[in-house]
């Protein structure tokens, strides 16, 4: 395969890591031409030295001139600002944009990537979460290409291969269960930060750690789902599988079911992406059947985790409802990430906020935008 000029945005991220990690397997595939983050950090100057970039861009430009020190003598540009990532992804060189930032910041610089008619590789979920339809409606006029990093999205998405869109029944998305999968609501008043960052299966950053111990992330995922595949929202099933191997599946219209598996390792669909619609060998460990045994699924405990309920209202009415969901979440477990509400206050503030801010059936981009800002004040209001 010709080699892909990358650039990974979020790059210092647990994602953005193991990116760079399938770039390191994969040097004759792969080419970075930009690494991009928040800010200054050691870890973004210590990759930006092995990888060699054009450009190391950062949203805080206050980072700037440290940033311009560090790469003086190694002849890597730096841009810095909150236009930089949206500009740079525009680079004439690049042909993927790897958007690994987490949350609705993400969203920005995939627009500004779609209009540059660069394929993407989405990590981001609350990209689609927020804006989903704009952007499918936007990469199919432009021939844009995007291809889900997403390990569940991944694994539809390859199920699908060779198989016609109209015999797609329903799909089924697995999900781990998060760290507390069990727990009562008695025992869930207790729980810290702590604890719902050490996940039993992956090894993510804090905000999608959180999102997976109140089952917000599989509420985001159908979301996502619903875009990608151009799915309605009764076609979209969740089921509990703690061990991670199943990645997700898809039945068809004659009972037959697909599924996609291997070890819980995001480096396989990160993979996937970058190289599609080549299949790359990789030195990832295998899955063994035989030790490994048995898989076991149960369904999701709704009466002790609202959020997986919330996700599925807010895709139901559709409009800039998952946008309130996704913003009144972000400012939830941010909060509960400082511990400042307990864990299960997150669903309270996020139904009060889907309860009050004005309902828009079509937003327009723009309006996307403001909804996100009003329900980040009112959501700090109940706090
Ligand atoms: P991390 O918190 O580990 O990393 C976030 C990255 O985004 C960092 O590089 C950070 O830069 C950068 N960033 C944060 N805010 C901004 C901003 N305003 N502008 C520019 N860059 C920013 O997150 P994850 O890697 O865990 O997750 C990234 C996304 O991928 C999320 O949307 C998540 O839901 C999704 N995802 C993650 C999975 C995982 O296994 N981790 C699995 C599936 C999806 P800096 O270091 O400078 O702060
Ligand atoms: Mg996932």
């Amino acid at each position: 395969m010709n080699p892909k000029h990358l650039a990974i945005l979020g790059c210092t991220g647990s994602i953005g890591r193991q990116c760079l990690d399938v770039v390191r397997e994969h040097p004759q595939s792969f080419v970075v031409e930009i690494l991009a983050a928040q800010g200054f950090s050691k870890a973004l100057v210590s990759q930006a030295k092995e990888f060699r970039p054009k450009v190391v861009a950062v949203a805080k430009s206050s980072d700037f001139e440290v940033l311009r020190q560090a790469f003086e003598q190694d002849h890597i540009d730096v841009a810095a600002g909150e236009n930089a990532l949206a500009e740079v992804v525009a680079m004439p060189e690049i042909d993927m944009v790897v958007s690994a930032i987490v949350g609705f910041a993400g969203l920005r610089s995939v627009i500004a990537a779609i209009e540059a008619k660069k394929h993407i590789a989405l990590a981001n979920k609350e990209t689609l979460v927020v804006a989903g339809e704009w952007v499918m409606n936007r990469l199919k006029s432009l021939q844009v290409d995007l291809l889900p990093i997403d390990s569940e999205h991944s694994a539809i998405f390859q199920c699908l291969e060779g198989e016609k869109p109209n015999k797609v029944e329903k799909i089924i998305l697995t999900g781990s269960g998060g760290p507390f999968r069990g727990m009562s609501l008695e025992r869930l008043q207790n729980v810290k930060p702590e604890d719902a960052l050490h996940h039993p299966t992956w090894n993510m950053g804090p905000k999608i750690s959180v999102d997976s111990a109140t089952l917000m992330n599989k509420g985001l995922e159908v979301i996502e789902a619903r875009w990608l595949f151009h799915l309605n929202p009764n076609q979209i099933e969740v089921i509990i599988h703690p061990q991670s191997v199943i990645h997700s599946m898809v039945q068809f219209v004659d009972g037959s079911i697909k599924a996609q598996m291997s070890i819980p390792d995001m480096r396989l669909p990160i993979q996937y992406a970058l190289s599609y619609p080549e299949r790359l060998p990789s030195s990832f460990q295998r899955f063994d059947f035989i030790r490994n045994s048995p898989l076991t699924f149960e369904a999701p405990n709704t009466h002790v985790f609202r959020n997986l309920i919330l996700a599925f209202e807010a895709l139901h009415q559709g409009g800039n409802m998952p946008c309130i969901l996704n913003a009144a979440n972000e400012i939830a477990v941010e909060a509960f990430l400082q511990h400042r509400i307990p864990f299960l206050r997150m669903p309270v503030i996020i139904e009060k906020c889907m309860n009050m801010i004005d309902f828009i059936s079509s937003p327009d981009l723009s309006q996307l935008i403001e909804t996100d800002r009003i329900t980040r004040e009112v959501a700090q209001g109940f706090l």
